[in-house]
């Protein structure tokens, strides 16, 4: 175990939702791997490696700027940003309505910032317009899981991928999303002997380390998952004491599931997997008890991806494996933050602390927060907040740490929309991207990583730290902080921070106010943290009850769900079918997705010499046999285009994708071009249960240049 110095900081990695603990030196110039963080104990992957690289301070934003008339920036006082802010929402709310505004905030915010952001909107302005870049990473997740279990929880752990006999992971290229996992995986393999089963489109670098790899046809897991759900109870692997005691609606779900995949036949006509494998995986399934299913984007961002999470948690409520050593589904998150966001109601469809938009709950929140004007129902999602905005109907946006204009579906459309808004806030460090280039009025300097200091919740509800050890340059300033600032000069009294750790306590305290144990997320334990405590805070799982010391590694092991009656819920999931269809002008699917050694749109990671020497440019992966009926020369460039935008990108013929498949990465954009962003390419369509969209089978042309 590496020695902490009196200089060292420990922190938390912000590029994924592992949540991996850092060690850094006072300047940032030394980032290593902290041996006592759980999720990581000490390594860290090729971008936590290279923090240190990514914290200059080149185009970093310093000053609030305002748009002058001439389209340039000025810079102007915090006093004269934040009166414009406040002046500017308190006006469109008088003139329009509440829902005339919106926030749209980041999976890589610290949960403090969504606290006081949602806060100002759902309990102070009145309405619930604030939601997320994490709509786009596993909202379908939190659908699945509220269906499921009643509440948005992940039963399990990381010691569980140490454990399990079996793991199938499902729409997840760990080995590059998620690598200190996907590393914990390959030891329990090489170690333990465990099997990998990989599910995907795509031969990813996490394909080529399984035991089973399943090419499986586009929005076809729930087919498969039907599939496996008929065979266990074909081969009488069900729980059925389990099932009677702990479930309900399970003969409706296998009722469903027989119509979608009677037969391992079906099931390959479905799938287009072949017979053999299918029969491998379900005998495989059918006989570990010690399983767990992973899944991630391939699994959530699908316009069926609620059915999709359902069908595989039904699996295993079928076998009881949930909450078990070894034995649970699991949700991989993919931002740093996605699940802090989660907890304080960072979804526009989520009102604070998990709790929903019920009568009885929204009383709740208003007489904790003394609040003037609760938001009454659920907001709009991210998608629909950019369909209000092009109609005119949401008049003030303020974007905060992340860059819609390029990641959004359709993003030429989220671009063009937010050039008719009257009022466009954007709050981040630097000084130019897609969204500031689509016409922000003012720019609010925020605090970077390193710089600032609040929560992290990563995948297995550990509640970590992320901790400051650099001065903030310039004027730059927590968001938490710049959202309390314009929340005071709203006039609205309860926003006298002082610390982030008061932010905290407050959350803290409403999570366990008037909790009877029948909400799930709860960390009253931590509501009377001192400043000292609350800085020393160890990486500590959810929930933390009052009195209860720990927090829990598992939940439902017991069989106590959090749904009405106390038990899991089956889902029917509905006949597989994708959003689009394909045409004689776009015969291929566009899938999208991350590589990696870069995070996002590479503000920070593209700052990395070291990084950007593993994939250095932009490319499309191409089939070389639809390279070569499209006359698309390996290593020359071409155009793939869709119904929503066109992108020029290097092609890479390789076997690694299916004949009638291309793949794109989605971080390099250039706001200076017309055709040099794939969000701008992708369809918009959503979940109907979630909101999340389509991001993985947009039909698509390829033509040589
Ligand atoms: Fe950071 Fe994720 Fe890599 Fe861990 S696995 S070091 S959290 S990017």
């Amino acid at each position: 175990i590496a020695p902490v110095q009196a200089t060292t900081t420990r922190s938390t990695c912000p590029y994924c939702g592992v949540g991996c603990g850092v060690l850094a030196s006072a300047n940032g110039a030394e980032v290593i791997g902290d041996p006592a963080h759980p999720a990581n104990f000490g390594r860290l992957c090729s971008k936590g490696s290279a923090l240190g690289e990514t914290l200059g301070l080149g185009g970093r934003l310093l000053h609030p700027m305002r748009r002058q008339a001439d389209g340039a920036f000025a810079r102007v006082s915090w006093d004269v940003a934040l009166d414009e802010a406040a002046g500017g929402f308190r006006r469109i709310v008088d003139e329009h309505g509440p829902d005339a505004v919106a926030v749209y905030l980041s999976g890589q915010l610290l949960t403090e910032d969504y606290y006081v952001a949602n806060k100002l909107m759902k309990g102070f302005i009145g309405s619930a317009n604030v939601d997320t870049n994490s709509r786009l990473c596993m909202a379908s997740t939190v659908a699945g899981h509220k269906r499921a279990f009643g509440a948005d929880v992940v039963p399990g752990c990381y010691e569980d991928l140490d454990e399990a006999d079996l793991i199938v992971l499902v729409g997840s290229n760990a080995a590059w999303c998620h690598p200190i996992l996907f590393q914990r995986i390959m030891r329990n393999k090489e170690e333990r002997g465990a099997k990998l089963v990989v599910i995907d489109t795509r031969r990813t670098p996490t394909a080529e380390s399984a035991d089973l790899f399943l090419q499986i046809a586009p929005g076809a897991d729930q087919a498969l998952f039907c599939g496996l759900l008929v065979n266990l109870a074909k081969v009488g692997a069900f729980d059925a004491d389990y099932i009677r005691q702990y479930t309900t609606g399970f003969e409706s779900a296998l009722t469903a599931a027989r119509n979608i995949a009677p037969s391992i036949e079906a099931t390959a006509m479905s799938t287009q997997l072949r017979e053999v494998d299918i029969a491998a995986f379900f005998e495989l399934f059918a006989r570990t008890t010690r399983t767990v299913t992973a899944f991630s984007q391939g699994v959530n961002q699908s316009a069926q991806g609620t059915d999709k999470v359902n069908a595989i948690i039904n699996c295993h409520l079928a076998t009881g494996r949930v909450g078990k050593p070894g034995a649970s589904p699991f949700s991989l998150t993919g931002q740093p933050n996605a699940m802090g966001g989660r907890e304080v109601g960072g979804l526009a469809n989520s009102l604070a602390a998990h709790m929903g938009f019920e009568p009885a709950n929204i009383d709740r929140v208003r007489r904790f927060w003394n609040a003037p004007r609760m938001a009454p129902r659920e907001g709009l999602k991210a998608v629909q907040m950019f369909d209000a905005i092009a109609r005119g109907d949401i008049k003030a946006l303020w974007v905060v740490g992340t860059n819609p204009a390029a990641s959004l579906p359709n993003a030429n459309a989220a671009r063009d929309a937010l050039s008719k808004l009257e009022l466009f806030i954007v709050s981040d460090n630097v000084t130019s991207n897609d969204t500031i280039n689509s016409g922000a009025h003012l720019l609010l300097p925020a605090q970077a990583w390193g710089e600032k200091s609040g929560a992290v919740t990563n995948s297995e509800r550990r509640i970590s730290r992320q901790r400051a050890f650099m001065p903030a340059p310039g004027e730059a300033r927590a968001d938490w902080a710049i959202f309390a600032d314009v929340a005071r000069r709203m006039g609205f009294a309860g926003f006298d921070y002082g610390v982030a750790a008061d932010v905290f306590r407050e959350h803290a305290a409403l999570s366990a106010f008037e909790n009877d144990a029948t909400r799930a997320f709860d960390i009253g334990g931590l509501a009377r943290l001192s400043d000292a405590e609350y800085d020393a805070l160890e990486p500590t799982q959810w929930p933390i009850r009052d009195g209860d010391g720990k927090g829990r590694a598992r939940l439902f092991a017991d069989g106590a769900f959090f749904s009405q009656g106390g038990r899991a819920t089956f889902i029917a999931p509905a006949k597989p079918t994708l959003a689009t269809t394909l045409t004689k002008d776009f015969p291929l699917r566009l899938n999208t997705g991350r590589i990696r050694d870069q995070w996002h749109t590479m503000t920070r990671t593209g700052a990395s010499p070291r990084l950007a020497r593993h994939l250095p440019e932009p490319f499309l992966e191409i089939n070389p046999s639809d390279a070569a009926d499209l006359g698309v020369e390996d290593g020359g460039f071409a155009r793939v285009a869709t119904p929503y935008g066109s992108c020029v990108l290097r092609a890479v013929a390789t076997d690694r994708q299916p004949a009638g498949h291309v793949f794109a990465p989605i971080h390099w954009t250039d706001e200076t071009a017309e055709d040099a962003r794939i969000g701008a390419l992708v369809a918009p369509f959503v979940d109907p249960f979630s909101g999340q969209p389509e991001s993985k089978a947009t039909p698509a042309i390829v033509t040589p240049l």
